[in-house]
């Protein structure tokens, strides 16, 4: 089974995350890449991200006060984590892992999961 990592505010550089996330190693610099573009976006003072997770495969990032703008930015960031490893980052695909659980994998990591 990959490596969760769980609220590790260590590995993401943002102020609008509150403590809530859980996500594959390999995922970690999209949350990162996708802080850096929520800056240039105009925000809401009352802006947060509440939540952030892995669900079957699928970049899950809940929001609060957010506007189109922020959905936009999600979707974009959803597409790019169903291409994306969620364990070593590398290009990757949907797949069934041992214990039944739909996640994105690269071909090595899908050998090992
Ligand atoms: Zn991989």
């Amino acid at each position: 089974m990959f490596k969760i990592i769980k609220n590790n505010k260590d590995l993401i550089e943002s102020d609008f995350l509150s403590l809530d996330f859980s996500i594959g190693e390999g995922w970690i610099f999209l949350i990162n890449d996708f802080f850096k573009d929520l800056k240039t976006l105009n925000l809401s003072e009352n802006f947060k991200v509440k939540s952030i997770k892995e669900k079957y495969g699928d970049l899950i990032i809940l929001t609060k006060n957010d506007n189109e703008e922020v959905k936009d930015l999600i979707q974009i960031y959803k597409k790019k984590a169903s291409e994306t490893c969620i364990e070593c980052s590398k290009k990757g695909n949907l797949n069934i892992s041992k214990n039944k659980t739909l996640t994105i994998l690269c071909e090595e990591c899908s050998k090992l999961n």
